[in-house]
């Protein structure tokens, strides 16, 4: 979702004038796009931000901004901690950004050093306030619709995009900070998704993933939809019983996420490939599962995270399934798209929290039991460490000591290392189709090179200068004997890189879907060989 954000804003940026940088130290303003979810990632930015307040006293014209969650949930706060932070824009306001940045640009140039000024340029927070969310969730669907959409490099690359569906979200497990920095769940007119899709193929794109808190929750009534200046408005979502039916929200006034799947897959054929993420465990009805089984292009990977094989802890975490209810979602899931017979095995991916207040060890070995029963060919494994501002960190002791907590994580990510490396033993001698995204990690570090030259985590603009061109990766790049190492990523998800014979012909592939044979599986990825390629 993040990555998203920081592109529809790059863009918008870049209509203003403003240019990227490929170096932080050469750029005029620095814009952080945070995450609360973890501790880990908070903690990188506090120290970036650390470190700038030696560069402002030498260049106090540049101007620093924090986006995202951690701008929502610490507001002002975050500002008296830095005083290095000129602007801060929660998620719900990003579509503010460029005034934002003008009003600090201007302030920081006439008055360098005078943070009273610059922080003329600090917002409230609007999430979850019901007078002005109607007003945010338009800006910000208006935010979507400008998204700029370029056509592909010449390299092959970003031929991946995300498109949102669902902003917000509902659920409230107590220990995620989602439902207070993004607001409540609302979901897009699937007119609109469907227009950014083809657009997106139009320029290029050959795989776009659908980005939802919750997207299997996608159910868009028409007739309860507004035209507002010509745009359809997004709708709240409401909480409904999923059921197992296709029809089951049928009729001509809503779009549910089946429905949207199927009208994505039979209205954008130039889309090879269409996934999304992530999906919750209850509310997954086999209508989904139906459209995903007949359509060839919607990818057979589900994201679908359990955080605990305890159904004292799930209760606890207010998730609202039980362990025996997971394990039936898994169960249909795998009887509606697991079909390796013809190269369409369904894979999985899970997301786990270890130590959660009062896990017990039985509650651990649930999880444990959990993880072998799912399979998933990876997890997310985390230990759990309290949010500022979720219910857990107000009312549920964390009581579980640290190095219980390291021991369940090490324990429990050695136990998915052999079931991912069991997992990608069984494809050896499979041939997928892949689609090749670039050089792969062992290609770069040969070539001196980082994904970093890429695809920075920082926006770094400059104001009124040109654009940066995308760094000629593949030209450079052989392993010494003249080969080239690519990956790419097949439908299941599974990550597979394989050897061509000279980076022109490299350069020919990324970008597009080959026929690839795995013939080697090593930790999260595999070995393969091109099969043909035209
Ligand atoms: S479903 Fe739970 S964990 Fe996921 S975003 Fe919503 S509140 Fe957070």
């Amino acid at each position: 979702m993040n990555e998203l954000d920081s592109e529809l804003v790059a863009g918008r940026l870049a209509q203003l004038g403003y240019a990227m940088t490929r170096e932080a130290g050469e750029a005029d303003v620095l814009l952080y796009n945070t995450c609360s979810v973890r501790e880990q990632a908070e903690q990188k930015v506090w120290s970036r931000l650390g470190e700038l307040k030696r560069t402002k006293k030498t260049r106090p014209e540049l101007v620093v901004g924090v986006l995202g969650c951690m701008a929502e949930r610490d507001g002002s706060d975050l500002m008296k901690r830095m005083p290095v932070v000129d602007i801060m824009c929660g998620p719900g306001e990003l579509d503010k950004l460029p005034e934002l940045l003008d009003n600090a640009v201007r302030t920081r140039a006439s008055l360098a050093g005078d943070q009273s000024a610059s922080q003329a340029a600090l917002q409230g927070n609007t999430s979850r306030r019901s007078q002005t969310l109607a007003a945010a969730e338009d800006r910000l669907e208006l935010l979507d619709l400008s998204r700029t959409i370029s056509p592909v490099d010449p390299d092959g690359g970003h031929r991946s995009s995300y498109v949102r569906i669902t902003r917000g979200c509902n659920k409230f497990c107590t220990y995620c900070v989602v439902p207070f920095t993004r607001g409540a769940e609302i979901h897009r007119p699937p007119e609109h998704i469907i227009d950014e899709c083809k657009r997106l193929a139009d320029a290029g794109v050959v795989e776009v993933t659908l980005l939802g808190q919750t997207v299997n929750h996608y159910r868009f009534e028409h007739g309860a939809s507004v035209a507002v200046g010509g745009v359809t408005q997004p709708q709240k979502g409401r909480t409904y019983k999923g059921s197992h039916h296709r029809d089951a929200f049928a009729g001509t006034s809503v779009t549910t996420f089946a429905d949207l799947l199927h009208q994505i897959h039979e209205q954008v054929p130039g889309i090879e490939r269409l996934r999304f993420v992530t999906s919750y465990p209850r509310d997954f009805g086999n209508d989904v599962l139906e459209v995903m089984r007949d359509s060839e292009r919607i990818c057979r990977y589900l994201h679908v995270p359990a955080q605990s094989g305890s159904d004292t802890v799930l209760r606890r975490m207010n998730r609202g399934y039980t362990v025996g209810e997971y394990l039936e979602f898994l169960d249909r899931a795998r009887q509606f798209l697991h079909q390796p017979e013809i190269g369409r095995p369904l894979m999985l991916s899970g997301d786990i929290i270890v130590g959660f207040p009062g896990e017990t060890d039985e509650d651990y070995q649930g999880t444990v039991r959990l993880l072998e029963q799912s399979r998933y060919k990876n997890c997310f494994i985390f230990k759990y460490s309290p949010r500022p501002g979720t219910v857990a960190y107000d009312k549920i002791p964390d009581d579980v000591p640290e190095v219980i907590k390291r021991e369940r994580n090490n324990h429990l990510l050695a136990v998915q290392a052999r079931i991912g490396e069991a997992i990608g033993n069984e494809q050896i001698g499979q041939t997928f189709d892949v689609l090749v995204e670039g050089l792969s990690q062992r290609q770069l570090k040969a070539s001196g090179l980082t994904n970093a030259a890429r695809k920075p985590r920082t926006i770094e603009v400059t104001i009124g200068g040109s654009a940066v061109a995308t760094a000629p990766v593949v030209d450079d790049a052989d392993q010494g004997d003249g080969t080239v190492q690519v990956t790419g990523r097949s439908d299941g998800d599974l990550i597979i890189h394989f050897d061509v014979d000279n980076a022109a012909h490299a350069k020919s592939l990324i970008g597009r879907i080959v026929p690839v044979e795995v013939v080697s599986a090593s930790g999260l990825s595999m070995g393969g060989r091109l099969v043909s390629a035209d």
